[in-house]
């Protein structure tokens, strides 16, 4: 499941676009994985950072910015936190978990070497 299509039809296009300009400016600065979700920092366009929240199942979302606070809606920095997120578990599920098992072959190896 991917977050930011949960999100993007919870709210606007124009947030939906303003999102997007957030990710190519890589305004995402911080993201780990916390309280059942992800938390994000996300630098604003007048120097501001915002702290956002996804759960994992994107059904609870929060932003500290005035777009959420007033319309309890996703806003554009849960939006290009959501994209972020997206990304990094698509690159997790794919070359890095086959670069690990090529390294513990490689360390068995190495260890029955030893042993003879
Ligand atoms: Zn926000």
């Amino acid at each position: 499941m991917k977050l930011f299509d949960v999100l993007r039809v919870r709210t606007s296009s124009d947030r939906v676009a303003r999102a997007i300009r957030l990710v190519a400016l890589d305004r995402v600065a911080y993201i780990r994985e916390a309280y059942g979700g992800f938390v994000a920092l996300v630098n604003g366009d007048s120097g501001e950072k915002h702290i956002v929240y996804i759960s994992y199942d994107a059904k609870k979302f929060s932003c500290t910015c005035m777009d959420f606070v007033r319309w309890r809606r996703p806003c554009k920095h849960i939006l290009a936190a959501a994209y972020i997120v997206d990304k990094m578990i698509v690159a997790q599920t794919k070359p890095p978990s086959s670069q690990l098992r090529e390294s513990r072959v490689h360390h068995c190896c190495q260890a029955s070497r030893v042993v003879l």
